[in-house]
């Protein structure tokens, strides 16, 4: 694809942006470029990559030609300025947050949040000084009340993980905006194909892309999206960003970069300082994955849809949580964010609580019973006894992931094969 390429759908990008012909050997497909290190052209050549004067390949932890193209399709199918890849969601979140927390500082977050970003918020961070203060993201006015002089973001999920909610992200941007914090999207289960949080507000976006962008599991990533908006320099609340850095002779990243200070400072400062970079083989996966995403995500829509209402008419289910079911409390917000599905997470409640959640995962025969989503296969997991674990029962709860609940993340299998495995499963756990 050449550069003055204004307007392609959705389904092009996904398949062209970021990869042209290689340009040393014509190679369609991009490359894995399995290699560390880069030559440089002279003396003053590898002294304006060193300057960040220039953009160039230096050594992989930095920067690599696949894991660039991989950044280059995710931004542009997220409609931002620049991306960063990393090495899992979880380091995602870290190189989010990285360039704009220091030790005392806060963050404001959802408690409907993935299990394993909780537990991180809540425990790996305080190693890093840095506070996660959670909070129920409907009633606005608590949000606002969990901000203080230190507060340097705030934190939600799209469709959140697992229970079957969307977020009210015009909102809560709202919010952030009032507070000139910026507002982080996690788009792990809706992908940019069902949800692009940028139309909506958001500053940064942030993905695991291990589980729909891949699509298939075979793939560690993480990525962060910058919408290249948020004026870094408009408070004293960014220093790393928006006063002379000290590793890059006085570098002031906002003044010198403006919309990519934040993509920029997380090249040259944190992949480079905490080195969580991703393996060009992984972006080469994933690129293989993106290129079918929108076909994936349609399908996956329809098949949870199928299964959601079929387990909602089921007499040993107490309850579905799935925002593409006509009666759910998030419908409309459905609509509005993400219209055309609601992705394949649902939860749902089993009559009986923890014991029979326990034995329908012990009969399913198609669904597999791990801990992971957005996989091409379907998946089961009881959120209580697994995932959400580590929980306080009031933590899981909030989450969604109360005693009674069965996690789905559904696959793109033929979608009556799921029922029938659905109700045979259930049916055995009661009998
Ligand atoms: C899986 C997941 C993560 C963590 O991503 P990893 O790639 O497993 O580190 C974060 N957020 C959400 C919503 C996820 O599903």
């Amino acid at each position: 694809m050449s550069d003055d390429q204004p307007s392609y759908g959705f389904e092009t990008l996904q398949i062209h942006a970021g990869s042209k012909p290689d340009p040393a050997t014509g190679a369609r497909q991009t490359p894995i470029y399995q290699n560390t290190a880069y030559v440089f052209q002279d003396a003053d050549h590898a002294a304006r990559l060193f300057n960040l004067e220039e953009l160039g390949f230096i050594y992989t932890r930095l920067l690599n030609p696949t894991v660039a193209a991989l950044q280059e399709r995710v931004a542009t199918l997220e409609g931002g300025v620049g991306a960063v890849a990393c090495a899992s969601g979880h380091a995602a979140q870290v190189m989010a947050l990285f360039p704009l927390m220091s030790p005392g500082d806060n963050f404001v977050a959802s408690t409907r949040l993935y299990g394993g970003s909780v537990n991180q918020f809540n425990h790996a961070f305080k190693h890093f000084g840095w506070e996660v203060r959670f909070v129920d993201t409907e009633d606005l006015n608590a949000v606002r009340a969990a901000f203080d002089g230190r507060t340097k973001a705030l934190f939600c999920e799209s469709i959140a993980n697992p229970g079957g909610y969307i977020s009210d992200m015009e909102a809560l941007a709202g919010v952030a905006k009032e507070k000139g914090v910026p507002l982080m999207v996690d788009n792990t289960t809706a992908t940019p194909y069902l949800c692009r949080p940028f139309d909506f507000g958001a500053d940064l976006v942030i993905h695991s892309t291990t589980k729909y962008l891949t699509g298939n599991a075979t793939t560690m990533g993480g990525m962060v999206v910058d919408k290249g908006t948020f004026n870094w320099g408009a408070s004293a609340k960014y220093p790393a960003m928006s006063t002379p850095h000290a590793s890059y002779h006085g570098l002031n990243f906002a003044e010198t970069f403006g919309p990519m200070a934040f993509t920029f400072f997380s090249i040259a400062i944190t992949l480079r300082d905490i080195g969580m970079c991703q393996a060009p083989m992984n972006a080469f996966q994933t690129l293989l994955g993106i290129e079918t995403l929108s076909l994936r995500m349609d399908r996956t829509c329809s098949n949870a849809k199928a299964v959601a209402e079929f387990l909602e008419r089921h007499e040993q289910v107490e309850y579905v949580s799935y925002a593409g079911l006509a009666n759910s409390p998030y419908a409309a917000r459905a609509s509005k964010y993400c219209p055309k599905g609601s992705s394949g997470i649902f939860t749902f409640g089993v009559k009986g609580g923890y014991e029979v959640g326990k034995k329908v995962v012990d009969n399913v025969k198609l669904f597999s019973h791990l801990a992971n989503l957005g996989d091409a296969r379907s998946l089961i997991i009881h959120s209580a006894s697994t995932t959400h674990r580590q929980l306080t029962p009031e933590q899981q709860t909030a989450a969604g992931a109360g005693p009674e609940v069965i996690r789905l993340s559904i696959g793109l299998e033929t979608a009556q094969d799921l029922i029938n495995d659905l109700d045979q499963a259930l049916k055995a756990a009661t009998a």
